[in-house]
């Protein structure tokens, strides 16, 4: 039987690589662009008005301290520099791109839990799933999304054209999932590495680095192992229970030993993300 192999979009393989080019401690990176955002308002802001060799001097400071929590390739990506297009510019684009990311964490867990606990049964996704909108986005001055749980508003950051007209920024995730209905089922996150990936196998289980299927297949290897020993141990605590009395050390040990077996093969498997 041929298996079949579907490709990715390009337009949704193009994001979903520039979202796992965002830090994976989503909370941390946003955290810290907040915090870079208030010493880079207090340093423009604090004394006096800024004259132009200051903003370009912390434009210059604050562009090296934010190329510190990106790498190169996220730079290119969001194809915008502090230098040249100000610094609350570059923090919209990389939060924008953190909230794209989560958006396909949700998408995809919810889909899980859909496919397995409510056996793709009718199911309406409600709020829960833009939790992210509750939280509070502290710095005031930028058009970023208002916290709510309503999902219209939800969508709508906008931004200024030249024209004083404005363009409504909807989340690129849900425009291409929703418009090109793509089956959800192949999208993923990978256990190992925790990057969003499309499955081009249906039982696809990691991203399709070399190194990540291998970690997941020799943990598969070792998880084997450890059920084969649980399995022989198990047996062996049987025997000492119908030949000894109940209270005798050497049943106290061998319970240890299965209870330390299940838990590692507990550890491994989801380490595994229970696939
Ligand atoms: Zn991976």
């Amino acid at each position: 039987m041929k298996r079949k192999i579907s490709e990715c979009p390009k337009e949704l393989e193009d994001l979903i690589d520039s979202v796992n080019l965002v830090p994976g401690d989503l909370e941390k990176f946003e955290s810290d662009l907040l915090e870079l955002s208030k010493q880079f308002n207090t340093e423009l802001y604090g004394k006096d008005n800024p004259t132009k060799t200051r903003m370009a001097k912390l434009l210059s400071e604050y562009g090296k301290k934010i190329r510190n929590l990106i790498s190169p390739e996220l730079e290119k990506r969001i194809k915008y520099t502090v230098e040249q297009n100000g610094f609350e510019n570059v923090v919209f684009q990389l939060r924008r791109l953190v909230n794209e990311r989560i958006m396909f964490r949700d998408i995809i867990q919810a889909f899980r839990m859909w496919d397995i606990d409510y056996n793709r049964q009718p199911y309406g996704i409600d709020a829960e799933l833009f939790k992210l909108f509750t939280k509070d986005f502290d710095y005031d001055r930028q058009l970023v999304l208002k916290p709510t749980f309503n999902f219209s508003k939800a969508l709508s950051a906008f931004s200024f054209n030249q024209d004083t007209s404005i363009e409504l920024l909807s989340f690129r995730v849900l425009e291409i999932l929703t418009r090109d209905k793509i089956p959800i089922e192949r999208l993923r996150i990978c256990p190992i590495c925790k990057d969003i990936f499309w499955a081009k196998r249906i039982e696809a289980k990691t991203c399709s680095k070399r190194r990540c299927s291998n970690n997941f297949h020799q943990r598969k290897l070792r998880i084997k192992e450890y059920e084969k020993r649980l399995d022989k141990e198990f047996k062996n605590l049987k025997k000492l229970q119908s030949s000894l009395s109940p209270k005798n050390s050497l049943i106290t040990q061998q319970r240890e030993r299965v209870n330390k077996l299940l838990q590692k093969i507990k550890k491994e498997k989801m380490k595994n993300g229970n696939l």
